[in-house]
């Protein structure tokens, strides 16, 4: 998703804003002042409360938040991160560009390394994803789980946080850890979205959100669905496609939101589609969107391959309706096809 976490901050919400980095730049002057008087002259403590200062100085005169270079606003997120910052990404200086490259590389190296197993076989069920960042980090959200104890089935999430770059991420990574532990403990699946929901709420910091889907597919085949506002999941079997809609409201936005479930036993060889919207809003030339319908189309009589077949064959027809253009939004697709 592309929606700014930052842009609640702007227009009408303006004197919200001033007031929240007045306060922010407040603290951080409040916290110097106490270093600097308890320890000798330190030149680092005293220019960064002159940096202070000077921000206070910006915010008084209506400047603050504005590049000193083109004169445009500075991303709020990386404001509200760091109320000190001068310069729009655009104008970095080469020391501060080459900072923020190494630390994308980091958020980027984390992030591969919380994903699950690219293929895998459980309780009946053979999983596969493809998951691919647009820019060095991805908002996206993937994982696998498998459920302990004999009778244990597959638990499947895919997600969207809104925003991009590495504020995206980090949300990302908290929502690996949050259903990590919330699955573990065994509840049921509309209760484990409300838990999330309220965790998120209390945690993300302002304007952040997330949609997501969460399956449970079990040895029976039995599967159940939720979908915290997410696109439609396709459940392809002999009978054609079919389209499972959300159940709730995107995490994080609503304390109260509650969720439903959906259920279905699916047969041998029916396979559910999850995807982001780097999958149906990827544009043609002429600036078509690939749409949730050319899923539900391209999924009828190729729902019984082989999850990374099929995952392949949907990449391949992705590209071809592009015409070579590359992504310009994440994307995932998850494949979870029940086996004989
Ligand atoms: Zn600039």
């Amino acid at each position: 998703m592309s929606a700014d976490p930052g842009s609640l901050l702007e227009g009408a919400m303006g004197t919200v804003a001033n007031n929240y980095f007045q306060g922010a730049l407040e603290e951080r002057k409040r916290l110097l002042s106490a270093a600097i008087a308890e320890t000798a002259a330190d030149d680092r403590l005293t220019s960064l409360l002159g940096e202070v200062d000077a921000a206070l100085r910006r915010l008084a005169a209506g400047t603050f938040g504005l590049c000193e270079e083109c004169h445009d606003t500075v991303e709020q997120d990386r404001l509200i991160a760091d109320p000190l910052v001068r310069f729009c990404l655009d104008h970095l200086t080469v020391k501060e560009r080459r900072e923020l490259e190494a630390d994308l590389e980091q958020a980027a190296s984390l992030q591969r390394s919380l994903l699950p197993a690219r293929d895998r076989r459980a309780a009946g069920w053979h999983v596969h994803y493809h998951y691919q960042p647009a820019g060095p980090v991805s908002g996206d959200y993937c994982d696998v789980i498998l459920e302990e104890g004999g009778n244990g089935g597959v638990f499947f999430l895919v997600g969207d946080v809104a925003g991009k770059g590495v504020s995206a991420c980090l949300l990302m990574t908290q929502l690996h850890g949050m259903f990590r532990s919330l699955i573990s403990v065994r509840m049921p699946l509309a209760d484990l979205l409300g838990a999330a929901n309220r965790l998120l709420c209390e945690t993300a910091t302002a304007g952040q959100y997330a949609t997501l889907v969460c399956g449970r597919s079990g040895v029976d085949g039995d599967v159940e669905i939720a979908s915290a506002g997410h696109l439609p999941v396709w459940v392809g079997g002999a009978g054609g496609s079919r389209a499972i809609s959300a159940t709730g409201l995107p995490l994080g936005l609503f304390r109260s939101s509650t969720y439903t479930t959906e259920k279905f036993r699916a047969s041998a060889g029916e396979s559910v589609v999850v995807y982001t919207d780097g999958l149906t809003e990827a544009r043609d030339l002429q600036g078509n969107e690939y749409g949730g319908g050319r899923v539900c189309d391209f999924l009828k009589g190729r729902h019984a391959l082989a999850p990374e077949a099929l995952s392949a064959a949907f990449l391949a027809d992705l590209r071809g309706f592009c015409g070579g253009r590359g992504l310009t939004d994440d994307l995932t697709l998850m494949v979870v096809r029940r086996e004989a």
